[in-house]
């Protein structure tokens, strides 16, 4: 079975799943407003291989979206402001890269779906002009030739009679039909990862479900790395009550201490480490990890 992938990976020039693609080490980003200076991500860590999906869970305005626009190199700088940390990808720091050696990776190798196509899509120019673009500038082939590489991307996120719609405008589609557009897009280079920021939260429920599916299918297919942030509706986690922390007045210890029912002297003032989690024998759970002092309580009653 493995072979089978590595022959495969080979000869689509993809990577072998399990090969590490992006690590975030330590990551801070901080916001210098008027008001003072907000601390939007503190001491992230996270890490995505080929073929692997990462799922970033959180409340609104916990920083997602800030790592992810930090990743891909479109954070407003200023406002925004890296204070420490690293982002690796395939072992490089992109924070200590030259302009030119980030621009090779950011929108080739990692690439970002967004949450809301319209905007993210040019209105006055056809779908098939904007997914043509990509390679006429990336990769200097002809107008012709751009307008079937379109046409085979529609294709392949399955939008009907795309041969017909290549040149309709973003609003003469459905969201759904847009969010494959971009999804297109994206794939358009053949990026070894994929960040897609609340990519269906827009769509209602059965076009959520078929957009999802259709990432995970060509995920496997590509053997993709995906960083998904996804929105809470409808998932049956639990969420702590009240609203997020002021960022500009962050509490002392672990930042969900004044809303959180069992928090005890040590959550209010040391903040929690990244703990490896184990079950009930002492037994590691791969993949998962707690920052909550009481995370042996709260998992094992
Ligand atoms: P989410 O987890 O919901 O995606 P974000 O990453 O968008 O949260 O935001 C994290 C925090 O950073 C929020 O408090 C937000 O207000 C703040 N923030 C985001 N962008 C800016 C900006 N350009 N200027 C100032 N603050 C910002
Ligand atoms: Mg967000």
């Amino acid at each position: 079975m493995t072979t089978v992938i590595e022959n495969d990976s080979q000869k689509s020039g993809r990577l072998e799943v399990g090969t590490p693609l992006l690590e975030v080490k330590d990551l801070h980003v901080e916001f210098h407003t008027r008001d003072g200076v907000a601390k939007a991500v503190n001491g992230v860590n996270y890490s995505v291989a080929a073929g692997e999906t990462l799922a970033v869970l959180g409340e609104s305005g916990s920083g997602k979206s800030v790592t992810a626009q930090t990743i891909m190199g479109i954070l407003d700088m200023p406002p925004g402001k890296v204070t420490q940390g690293e982002i690796l990808y395939r072992g490089q720091d992109m924070l200590k890269m030259s302009n030119e050696e980030r621009r090779k990776i950011r929108g080739r190798k990692i690439a970002m779906i967004f949450q809301d196509a319209l905007s993210a899509l040019n209105p006055v120019l056809s779908v098939g002009y904007q997914l043509g673009e990509m390679f006429r500038v990336h990769q200097g082939v002809s107008k012709a030739e751009a307008k079937a590489k379109a046409i085979e991307l529609m294709d392949r996120v399955r939008i009907p009679a795309a041969k017909e719609r290549v040149n309709d405008y973003p609003h003469q589609f459905s969201g759904g039909m847009r969010q494959r557009i971009m999804i297109a897009m994206a794939l358009s280079l053949q990026p070894d990862l994929i960040i897609a920021d609340e990519p269906t939260t827009a769509l209602d429920v059965t076009v959520q479900a078929q957009v999802m599916d259709l990432l995970a299918e060509l995920q496997a297919e590509y053997n993709m790395g995906l960083i998904l942030i996804l929105d809470q509706k409808g998932q049956e986690l639990y969420a702590i009550k009240g609203l997020p922390p002021n960022l500009l007045k962050v509490p002392a210890g672990c930042a969900f201490n004044p809303r959180c029912d069992v928090a005890t002297d040590l959550c209010r003032t040391e903040i929690p480490a990244l703990h490896h989690v184990t079950d009930k024998d002492g037994k590691e759970l791969t993949g998962r990890r707690s920052a909550c002092h009481l995370w042996k309580e709260t998992l094992h009653g």
